[in-house]
This record gives structure tokens, C-alpha cells and sequence, in this order.
């Protein structure tokens, strides 16, 4: 079994960006491939906005009436994975990635900057942020445009004179003549369009239709406005006392807040991936809205979960140079012996990192001690300094450990995924 002796130092196996329905299921199947013997991945999930993305927002229908859950719950079945396998969350928007090379390198706002064999995006559509907060002056148009127009009167017969914000992109052209129409002069309506859309095409005085996009909502008891950024970069504030999303528009954007550009998009901006959730480049994964249509919870739980076993299979191949025994995999031309293992045997030039709290990896250290009868006070002390960092042969150099007794006890603990192994 040989290893890539040329990989540099890096931090996880696999980097999720965004933590929506896709993130959460592409991380948690890269940490717990399946309930028998697997090598887990060591995996970082970043989001701006901790777990859940839009599926967080009210109820979720999965695929038809039948099949209907709150979104918060579904949340919180990922939720409860993603903390008994200690996986760690960045919580702050990820503004830089470097995708080439076999290692790359993931940058966050707040300043973090992360080594990953792997990445895998799944950054949804254009952001959200505090909508949820003032959802009695937001309408949306999640349900389509034929109920538009009531969507519209309903807004247009507030009292006294008041302002409208509507949001959109450049395909809000197409809406604009029923907006007058229902409107008839009563309310003020402005119009905020995506910074990248084209110039509006519709006449409109001057002042009343910007470029940019909404990073927060304010007001203390009802909305008062919205705090923008504006294309070019300036802040402003737009005061306003409603606002229509058209999140129908939304579908046709997809959201990277870094440079995503050596990656292949198809011609509305979506990142182009194969049946495995590949990208055109090797390492890299994308699942769920930010790959085009359909925008549903249920397609991005399935993207996620086949981005995690790609990111997965490659990985495993890179570490152990033969294909991983995911389910029902392929028969293969091997004798099976007594004592036939599923696992490969470490090479001592993998490099251990530990996965779950020391005090849970001591637990599993006990157990694995009154299995076996061995004494285990020097696996224990090392296992703090498993960082992914020394290999196993530096870790046997520096301490009095016998080989096979290190290897039987790493294989107890990859059993647990407790431990990741590191190239
Ligand atoms: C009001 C509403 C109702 C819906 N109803 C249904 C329904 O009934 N049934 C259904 O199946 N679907 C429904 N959907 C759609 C469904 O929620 C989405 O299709 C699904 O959540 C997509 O999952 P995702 O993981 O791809 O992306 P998202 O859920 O959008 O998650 C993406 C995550 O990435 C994070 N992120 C983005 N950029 C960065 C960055 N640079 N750094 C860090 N983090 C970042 C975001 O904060 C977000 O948490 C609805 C959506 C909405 C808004």
C-alpha cells in the first residue's frame, strides 16, 4: 500500500461550503459512509449562516402532500448527525477559494484559512439573510405568477401613501406592467435588480430602479427599511415599509460569493457537474441549487449524499491506491481468506488525526483495552497529539509503542470514526 509522500500538510479531507440540505448530507456521508467498517474523511462544513439554509424556511414539501415535514425539523435530523460526529462548523461566508492543485485552500471573511483535499460547494441560490425576521411586510412569489396579481392588490391597498420595494433581476421587466396596473399611482414602488443584470429595459424614472443587493432588513416593530450594497460596492439604506421578493428570479441565479471562475458553468451561471456531482475540476464537488434545476429539498439531500461518497471514493483511492467497498460494490476478483479484512492495513506514512473529543476517543480506548486485554496509557497520551501532522511510523519512533499494537488500536477507533487518516 503506498501513499502520496508529495501531498503537503493540510487540515481536513473535505471542505463543505454551505450548509443547507446539500452541505449537511455531503458532510455527514463523508464522515459516517456506512454503519460497518469504513475510513472516515475528516470534514469541515462552513456557512455564514449556520445549518440549515433555505430548508430552514417553514415547511418542506419532499415530494407531494404525503410527504410534507417543517423544515425545522428536517434540520434537525441533519443537525443531530452533524453533532455526534463532531463535525465542526465555520460559522462566516467563505470570500476566497483556490480550487487548482491537490490541495485547496478555503479563505472566510472572519479571517479563517483552510487546507482541504477536496471541496465540495453547495451554496445554493442568491442569498437570503434576516428575511425571516419581517415576514408580515415581505410578500414573495414562491408560488408562481398566477397569484401575482393578488399578490399585488394586497400590497397595493395598505394605507397611506407607503413604499414598495420590489427585488429581482433582470427578468422583472416582465412584471412591471401589471405592477403599474395594480398600483394606479397609490403606493411609491422602487426597484432593486441583481448587480450583475443587465441594464432595465423598462422606462422608469430616474432614482427609482437600482442595482444591488439586500444584506439585512431593519426596523423595530415592522420593517422600515433595508440595508444594501449597492453594484460597485457602496452601502446605502432604502427606506421602505414593504417588499416583494421575486423569488421566482432567484431560481435563476445561483450564488458564489468568492471567485468560482475556473469552474465550468452552463449559460445561467450554474456549476456544471457529472452523474458523481464532479466538477471540471479533479477534487472538486457541487451539489444541490447552486447546480441548476430543480430547487428542491429532496433533489439537494440526494446531490449531497452523492458529492460525500464521490469526495469519498476519491479520497480512499488516493489514500490506499484500490477502490473503497462502498454498498453493493462491485464484485471483485479477491480470495476471500480466513480473516479476511474489509479495511486495508494503514501504511505507517498516513498521518492520524482525531476525530471526536479526547475524553470520547479515551472511552473507545477502554472498551478497545477490555476487549484485548492490553494496557493502553501510551495510545492514549498520543491520541491527543493526533492532528493529522506525524505519521504513524513518527508517532511509533517517539514512543514505546509495538506496531501492531498501534495498528490494532487505530483500526478500533476507525471502526468508531473516531480517527481519519491524513496523506
Ligand atoms: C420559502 C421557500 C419555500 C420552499 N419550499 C420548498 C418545498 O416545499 N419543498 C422543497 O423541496 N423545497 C422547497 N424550497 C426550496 C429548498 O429549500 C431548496 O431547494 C433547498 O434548501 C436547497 O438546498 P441547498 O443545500 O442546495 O441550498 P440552501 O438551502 O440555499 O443552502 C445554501 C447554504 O449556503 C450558505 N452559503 C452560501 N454562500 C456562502 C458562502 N460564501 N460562505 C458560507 N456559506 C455560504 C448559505 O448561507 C446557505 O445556508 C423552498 C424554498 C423557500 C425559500
Amino acid at each position: 500500500m503506498t501513499t502520496n509522500s508529495i501531498t503537503p500538510l493540510y487540515d481536513y479531507d473535505v471542505a463543505v461550503i454551505g450548509a443547507g440540505p446539500a452541505g449537511m448530507t455531503a458532510a455527514i456521508r463523508t464522515r459516517w459512509v456506512k454503519s460497518y467498517k469504513s475510513v472516515p474523511c475528516s470534514t469541515v462544513l462552513f456557512d455564514r449562516a449556520g445549518l440549515g439554509g433555505l430548508a430552514k424556511w417553514r415547511s418542506c414539501m419532499l415530494t407531494g402532500p404525503s410527504f410534507h415535514l417543517m423544515g425545522k425539523d428536517v434540520v434537525a435530523r441533519f443537525k443531530q448527525d452533524i453533532d455526534d460526529l463532531e463535525i465542526p462548523l465555520i460559522a462566516s461566508r467563505v470570500v476566497k477559494v483556490a480550487l487548482e492543485g491537490t490541495v485547496k485552500t478555503i479563505v472566510t471573511e472572519s479571517g479563517d484559512s483552510i487546507r482541504a483535499l477536496a471541496v465540495i460547494i453547495a451554496t445554493g441560490f442568491r442569498s437570503l439573510c434576516n428575511e425571516q425576521e419581517y415576514l408580515k411586510n415581505i410578500a414573495i412569489t414562491y408560488m408562481g405568477y398566477e397569484f401575482f396579481e393578488e399578490l399585488l392588490n394586497n400590497l397595493f391597498t395598505m394605507k397611506g401613501k407607503q413604499t414598495v420595494l420590489i427585488v429581482g433581476n433582470e427578468f422583472t421587466r416582465n412584471l412591471v406592467d401589471l405592477i403599474e396596473i395594480c398600483n394606479q399611482g397609490r403606493q411609491t414602488v422602487l426597484y432593486l435588480i441583481d448587480a450583475h443584470a443587465e441594464k432595465p429595459l423598462w422606462p422608469a424614472p430616474p432614482g427609482t430602479v437600482l442595482q444591488g443587493k439586500i444584506v439585512r432588513y431593519e426596523g423595530k416593530e415592522s420593517l422600515e427599511g433595508v440595508k444594501v450594497v449597492l453594484r460597485g460596492g457602496e452601502e446605502s439604506f432604502i427606506a421602505c415599509q414593504k417588499v416583494l421578493l421575486d423569488y421566482n428570479s432567484y431560481e435563476l441565479a445561483p450564488l458564489y460569493e468568492f471567485d468560482a471562475g475556473a469552474l465550468k458553468k452552463d449559460g445561467r451561471g450554474f456549476i456544471m457537474v457529472d452523474r458523481e456531482m464532479r466538477t471540471n475540476i479533479p477534487g472538486v464537488y457541487a451539489a444541490g441549487d447552486v447546480t441548476g434545476l430543480y430547487a428542491t429539498v429532496g433533489r439537494a439531500i440526494g446531490d449531497g449524499i452523492v458529492a460525500g461518497f464521490s469526495a469519498y471514493k476519491d479520497i480512499f483511492r488516493r489514500k490506499f491506491n484500490h477502490e473503497p467497498c462502498l454498498f453493493a460494490y462491485a464484485a471483485q476478483d479477491i480470495k476471500i481468506t480466513p480473516g479476511f479484512k474489509d479495511l486495508p492495513r494503514p501504511s505507517l506514512n498516513l498521518r492520524p488525526k482525531l476525530l471526536v473529543s479526547a475524553e470520547r476517543a479515551a472511552r473507545y480506548l477502554d472498551e478497545y483495552a477490555t476487549k484485548t486485554s492490553r494496557k493502553l496509557n501510551s495510545i492514549k497520551d498520543m491520541l491527543n497529539s493526533c492532528a493529522g501532522i506525524d505519521t504513524l511510523q513518527e508517532h511509533l519512533n517517539k514512543s514505546s509503542l509495538e506496531e501492531q499494537h498501534l495498528l490494532d488500536a487505530i483500526e478500533f477507533l476507525l471502526e468508531k470514526k473516531a480517527v481519519a487518516l491524513h496523506l
